[in-house]
């Protein structure tokens, strides 16, 4: 069977839908790690950029940081994730973006050292979630500051109702979601196929 369908699936098992549009995938993903399955995802993700001159991975702590892991694994390449800065100082040498965060509703920066990506990398960034592409959209800022080249954008799991991802894939950035959900309440949840 293949992974996007087995997270297809996870998601429709294991998964529950919080008001506010949140979906909760603690037990494999935001919280317990189901390392295998976290493996195959990063399997499929490696698949999907096997022709791309990927370099480096780019995520977010905390959740981007184990699919990125594993991605990396097949794809032997440096993984690095931005970290979320909330003191408003940010130190000189570090790149940065302002990101306002979809669960918590508040702002922060998202920074990134200038020692680990600059103009000769190749970068894929990778996410657990997409929304409203405010996270993806700061990790970009921070590429293009950088000089770096963008390869492209890789989610576990897209909630295509909130728009961010055909906002990105209109203004002609690659994005893979591995789900994508059309439409969820607490007692249906819907994939785009
Ligand atoms: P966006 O910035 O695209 O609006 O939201 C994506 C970010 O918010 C991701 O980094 C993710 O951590 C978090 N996020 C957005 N929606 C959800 C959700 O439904 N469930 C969880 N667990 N995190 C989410």
């Amino acid at each position: 069977m293949r992974d996007i369908v087995k997270l297809e699936e996870k998601i429709l098992n294991e998964g529950k839908v919080l008001p506010g549009d949140v979906l909760k995938v603690d037990c494999f993903l935001n919280h317990q790690l189901d390392v295998q399955f976290l493996l195959e995802i990063g399997k499929e993700i490696a698949m999907l950029y096997k022709n791309e001159p990927v370099n480096k991975i780019l995520t977010i702590e905390t959740s981007g940081i184990p699919i990125a892991f594993a991605a990396a694994q097949f794809m032997n390449v440096p993984v690095v994730f931005a970290k979320k800065d909330k003191s408003g100082n940010v130190p000189d040498n570090f790149y940065s973006s302002k990101v306002v965060s979809f669960t918590r509703k508040n702002e922060y920066d998202a920074i990134v050292s200038k020692d680990f990506l600059n103009n000769c990398d190749n970068v894929l960034v990778i996410d657990d979630f997409l929304a409203k592409g405010n996270a993806l959209n700061g990790l970009m800022d921070i590429i293009n500051q950088s000089g770096a080249k963008l390869c492209g954008c890789v989610v576990a799991i897209e909630k295509g109702f909130q728009g961010g991802g055909d906002q990105l894939r209109q203004s002609g950035i690659r994005v893979d979601s591995l789900a994508l959900i059309d439409s969820m309440s607490a007692d249906s949840l819907t994939f785009r196929k």
